[in-house]
Parts: C-alpha cells; structure tokens; sequence
C-alpha cells in the first residue's frame, strides 16, 4: 500500500486537499497542524513545489474516515464530508429561511447540481456559505423550502455577473436532474409536449411548488401563453410584493423550454412578455413548441 500511495501521492492536486480542508471546516492554522506542516512547507505544497508527504496524507486520512486510496482515487464524497462537518458545527437554517417553507427542494438541488457541474465545487461551496446554509439542505427533492433560498442564490450569482441565459440554462438543466426520477419517467409517458406542460404547471406542481399560480392564457399543439402571479398569502407571510425576481422567471423560462426534451424534441423557444418585477400585473411567458408539424 505504501507505494502506491507514494506513487499517487504525485496526482493529488492541490485543489483537491483545499476542498477537503474547506468542506471539513478547518482553518488554515488547524489544517497545518493536522498535517503535521509548517506554514512554509504547506506554502510549497500549495505553490506546487512540495509533494504533500504520506505522513500527512495519512493524517488526513485518519481525520476523514476515508482510506488513502479513496482519497487518492477521487472517491470521497465530499457533500457527505460537509454535512458531517455541519452537524458538528451544530448547523441551524437562518431565521429568513425558516418560513413560507411552500416550495420544494427539487428544483434548488438541480440548480446547485448545475453549478457544481459547469462552474465547480468552489462556487456551489461559497453560495452555501453566503446563505449560511448546510450541504444537507440540498438532499431531499420532496422536503420543504422557502422561496427565497433560490432567490438569493440567483441574486449572488447575478452579482458574480451571471446573466438571464445563465439562468435559463439552470432551468433548461432541471430536464437533466429529472430525467431518471418518477417525474421524468411520468413526462415522458405523455403523448406532446403540450401535455407536459399543461401538467408541470398544473397538478405536477406538487413536484416543485406552492408558491405561485399559473394560468395558461392559451395552449394548443403550437405553444402556450403562460401567467404567473404570487400566492398572496404567501407573498404576504414573506413581506414581499412579489415572490421571487426577474432572475427566477429567466430560470422558470428554462424550465419551460426543457418540456419538450422529455418526449426527445428540440426544447422550446420561451419569451418573457412581461414581468411583475419590472412593473407588470404579472409575468407572462409565452412558449412556442419547434417540433410542431405544420
Ligand atoms: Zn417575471
């Protein structure tokens, strides 16, 4: 075991070590001293002039509860690692997000899936630490959420300069998280896009959402016309006019365009007409079907 590990001792990047540290909840100070280094010696590690030495890797190792191997290979579940390292923390959701609990968790997971997939672990780490939120807020698909967890994450992001097709793309992802699920399976036994979407922004709320309320202005075989307005008690219990924020609807136009996807079929092409946070009545989304056949 001993050489191979010194032989793969050369592969463990640096970001790999930092995103133990990071996700196990030690300073810079207590890392060193688990790693039996000095600051100058981990100061080369970091500058890649230094390998990290078995001793220290073994010392992780004995930390974590994961072999040398395990870690070497990749193979540490690192969400898991951050929720223990929460529980020990004696973690508490922050008081704003503890009521208007009407959503659920789904489409949060997918999006943070999104973000951990195309902009790295490090961005979905910080999102989770600006809310003051636990990894283990991001496990259940059916448990409750308040809207505002997603609303805030869309907000930091927007102020890390993602723009609305960043957004859309996290919605038009949510086809990618739901796939294999019963709710992918579900869609996918529908006959036209049509149907799906007349049913995710119906009776397959429950999936996601008791947040807002729909109302198809017009749908047929083409596309559709879709309102979307605040639950009032809802809005009202989280003082605000209206739930969520335009970077929300450009994440629900992409949850709408995925409709398609599931029957195989070109997404759809989702134009927000008018927007409640930009002074409308309510916002409205009109959705054109590519695949129809004329
Ligand atoms: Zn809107």
């Amino acid at each position: 075991m001993n050489t191979t590990v010194a032989r793969m001792g050369k592969s463990l990047s640096f970001d790999t070590l930092e995103r133990i540290r990071q996700v196990s909840q030690f300073s810079e100070n207590q890392w060193q001293e688990l790693l039996d280094l000095s600051w100058w010696d981990y100061t080369l590690i970091r500058t890649g002039q230094r390998k990290l030495s078995e001793h220290s890797l073994i010392r992780i190792s004995d930390q974590i509860l994961y072999s040398p191997e395990q870690i070497l290979f990749g193979e540490v579940d690192y969400h898991d690692l951050q929720i223990r390292a929460d529980q020990k923390s004696s973690w508490a959701l922050p008081e704003p997000y503890t009521y208007a609990n009407y959503g659920r968790r789904r489409t949060t997971i997918t999006t943070f899936e999104y973000i951990e997939r195309y902009h790295g672990w490090k961005l979905r780490f910080d999102i989770l630490k600006h809310l003051g939120l636990s990894e283990s807020v991001l496990q259940d698909p059916f448990a409750t959420i308040s809207m505002r967890v997603i609303s805030d994450t869309l907000t930091y992001l927007a102020k890390r300069r993602f723009q609305a097709k960043d957004f859309f793309a996290m919605g038009l992802y949510t086809y990618v998280g739901n796939a294999t699920t019963i709710l992918g399976d579900h869609y996918g036994q529908m006959a036209s896009a049509r149907e799906i979407i007349e049913h995710m922004w119906s009776d397959c709320l429950k999936f996601y959402e008791k947040n807002c309320r729909y109302r198809f202005l017009s749908l047929d075989e083409q596309g559709a016309l879709l309102e979307v307005t605040s639950e009032r008690d809802v809005a009202d219990e989280m003082r605000v006019k209206h739930l969520g924020n335009e970077h929300v609807c450009h994440l629900k136009a992409g949850m709408m365009a995925s409709a398609p996807l599931y029957l195989g079929q070109a997404q759809a092409r989702v134009v927000e007409k008018c927007c409640a946070h930009k002074g409308a009545q309510a916002c409205v989304f009109e959705i054109t079907f590519q695949n129809h056949k004329h």
